[in-house]
């Protein structure tokens, strides 16, 4: 049974309070006694919250539900694996938009996307841990794929092995200012819309899981 009480002023609610210490001591003198929520057990019973849901819960079932919240945390390694995997779907499309003379950036925004992705599928699990790890993977994977994507259209264009390929792009960025001010462009658009997906998968997510804690003794 629950009661909402809406009290004006502090004396009021010392004289609720009063009124109901009074009311469950006479209740407990009838021989009515506290028991568990869940398995109406009357042992050692405290109040608790359980994944937000306040009441009276005894011993085991408190546990139960503590074990219950940890346990659902997936696997963290294979969601890693996961997020690698995703983060190469959003490589390939880097590279691939990079070789149609479109600002590469873009991909910033499918890089992180997949690589999350990538994470809730393998790992079985969406969480603010996998949020940070796919955001880090992709940020080593936008310098991956910035450095693929040039390598791969010198070769196409200047018909070099890959190994002249890269050493050629080495050069020529040490060399001219304006090949360094276009690496840096394409970079920032990648990375600024890596941030745009990552906070909005990050709101939902917390949103999400934000009662997940909230198994806790009051
Ligand atoms: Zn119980």
């Amino acid at each position: 049974m629950k009661i909402h009480l809406k009290v004006k002023n502090a004396q009021d609610g010392q004289k609720i309070y009063r009124v109901v210490d009074e009311m469950s001591q006479s209740l407990q003198t009838l021989g009515f006694q506290n028991c568990c929520q869940t398995c109406e057990n009357q042992g050692m019973v405290f109040p608790a919250s359980i994944k937000g849901n306040q009441g009276i819960f005894c011993d085991t079932c408190f546990n139960k539900a503590l074990q219950e919240s940890g346990s659902s945390s997936g696997n963290f390694g294979l969601g890693v694996v996961g997020a690698i995997l995703g983060s190469l779907i959003g490589v390939a499309a880097w590279v691939g938009i990079y070789q149609l003379n479109i600002i590469a950036g873009i991909a910033g925004f499918l890089m992180f996307y997949f690589s999350f992705k990538g994470y809730e599928l393998l790992g079985k699990k969406k969480d603010k841990k996998g949020v940070i790890v796919s955001l880090v993977i992709c940020i080593v994977m936008v310098l991956v794929a910035e450095f693929l994507g040039i390598v791969i259209a010198i070769m196409r264009e200047l018909n070099f092995s890959f190994s002249n390929a890269a050493a050629f792009f080495e050069v020529s960025l040490r060399d001219s200012a304006e090949i360094k001010l276009e690496l840096i462009k394409e970079l920032m658009i990648g990375y600024g819309l890596m941030i745009v997906a990552t906070y909005s998968s990050a709101r939902q997510t917390f949103k999400e899981v934000g009662n997940d804690k909230d198994t806790v003794r009051l």
